[in-house]
């Protein structure tokens, strides 16, 4: 682990922060109603880090259990998104890529779960696309 952060972030209100120490395995949009309804939003995207290489400051994000297997957490003051940790991914934090300062220099690799993706959600953008999950992911 080196001293300097790779990437920088916060929530919407600055209380929560995050620093991560090393290189995202990925990054990806996912389109299931469960990201939909966590993010109020068409989809989400995440960057997939090693959980050792991600440090939060400030306030400790909230946790709901969205499902047996899946924490997501939230700033508790703003409600931003911050991640998903599920437990088919058990050294993996998936992080809300607009917390980042970074965040437009990231670049998605392919659209997850795009069996339930909005109908408004037009795909042009030529990645890669999966009716659930990739096939990498247990
Ligand atoms: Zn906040
Ligand atoms: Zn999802």
């Amino acid at each position: 682990m080196t001293c300097e952060p790779l990437y920088t972030g916060k929530c919407l209100c600055g209380a929560v922060h995050v620093e991560v120490y090393g290189k995202e395995r990925w990054v990806g949009h996912c389109h299931c109603p469960s990201c939909q309804k966590a993010t109020s939003a068409g989809f989400a995207t995440y960057a997939g880090f090693a959980a050792e290489h991600v440090r939060f400051s400030g306030d400790t994000p909230k946790i709901f259990k969205s499902s047996a297997s899946v924490k997501r957490s939230f700033c508790g003051t703003c409600g931003s998104s911050i991640a998903f940790e599920g437990e088919a991914w058990p050294d993996e934090i998936h992080l809300h890529v607009a917390l980042f300062e970074n965040a437009s220099e990231f670049k998605p690799e392919g659209h997850a779960y795009v069996r339930t993706r909005m109908p408004w959600v037009h795909l042009d953008d030529g990645l890669i696309t999966f009716e659930t999950f990739p096939r990498n992911a247990r």
